[in-house]
């Protein structure tokens, strides 16, 4: 049976220390978080740059630069930036952390995103919304493969599987290609339910070929329970505070690491191995 990779998605684009205070904001902070969850199990790191001082979601490359250099001095997980960044950003700022910086991987978005948020503070909505026409999707595709990134496609619907098809059949995506998918988010693509991440994967299976690999994660309460389907389904996952602040009901994660281990655990109990960095870097043909 296949390893199962485990990528720690970090930060994210959205939550600050007013949602939970383990979020790690400083590059030490972050580096430091990377190594606890590569020791915890964790072979790939997903990452959205933070202001050091407000912690406020940013797209500085000089942050992604350091966060490089300070995670390779410290292990050889696999480093992915996000290229949603932050809410408003434009899509030259969103290509920052793949052309001034240089990660082994970085997420792609596969359609428009138009999510909602709430503010723990005021509790007003926060629009979260990142545009991503086919041909910005091109251009982020072949700006990864050219700068020799592999592409993390983050699926958030099957019309997003779909448009992978499309690209393929068009001749600009080549497989073998990983797909992230993202389920729950508020108010964007499918509700977190065993018969949706199902539906993902069948249609993952009928569309692209079998070369093609996939990860899955939920938000919110939803994590564990999909992520746990999704390794008995021969998937892979992600966990991290950008998905979910939660350890258990009412109990918050303090840090990235606890939920990368309670993934572990249910892995060992469930009769799976995990896949170190080097390992998943030959299933991702990640060079
Ligand atoms: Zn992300």
């Amino acid at each position: 049976m296949q390893k199962i990779i485990i990528t720690a998605a970090l930060t994210g684009g959205i939550a600050t220390r007013d949602h939970s205070p383990y979020i790690p904001y400083t590059p030490e902070e972050i580096a430091e978080e990377v190594y606890r969850c590569y020791q915890a199990g964790a072979s790939i790191v997903h990452i959205h740059a933070r202001d050091p001082e407000t912690g406020r979601p940013t797209w500085r490359s000089e942050l992604y630069r350091e966060y490089d250099r300070l995670i390779r001095e410290k292990c050889d997980i696999i480093i992915n930036h996000s290229t949603t960044g932050a809410i408003g950003l434009t899509h030259e700022q969103r290509l920052a952390a793949i052309t001034e910086a240089t990660p082994d991987m970085a997420s792609l978005n596969m359609g428009d995103v138009n999510a909602i948020y709430f503010d723990p503070k005021t509790n007003k909505r926060i629009e979260a919304y990142f545009s991503n026409p086919f041909s910005a999707i091109e251009k982020y595709y072949k700006t990864m493969v050219n700068r020799g990134i592999k592409p993390e496609l983050e699926i958030y619907d099957v019309g997003m599987i779909y448009k992978v098809k499309l690209m393929i059949d068009l001749g600009i995506f080549k497989p073998p290609l990983h797909c992230q998918f993202v389920l729950g988010l508020h108010g964007e693509g499918m509700p977190a339910t065993p018969r949706n991440l199902i539906n993902m994967l069948d249609n993952f299976r009928e569309l692209l070929p079998p070369s093609c690999t996939w990860s899955a994660c939920a938000v919110g309460r939803h994590e564990f329970p999909i992520i746990t389907l999704a390794m008995i389904l021969g998937g892979h996952v992600r966990v991290g505070l950008e998905d979910n602040l939660y350890l258990a009901k009412g109990v918050l994660a303090k840090s990235n690491a606890d939920l990368v281990a309670k993934v572990v655990r249910i892995a060992n109990e469930l009769g799976y191995d995990i896949a170190t960095p080097s390992e998943a870097r030959k299933i991702l043909t990640i060079t």
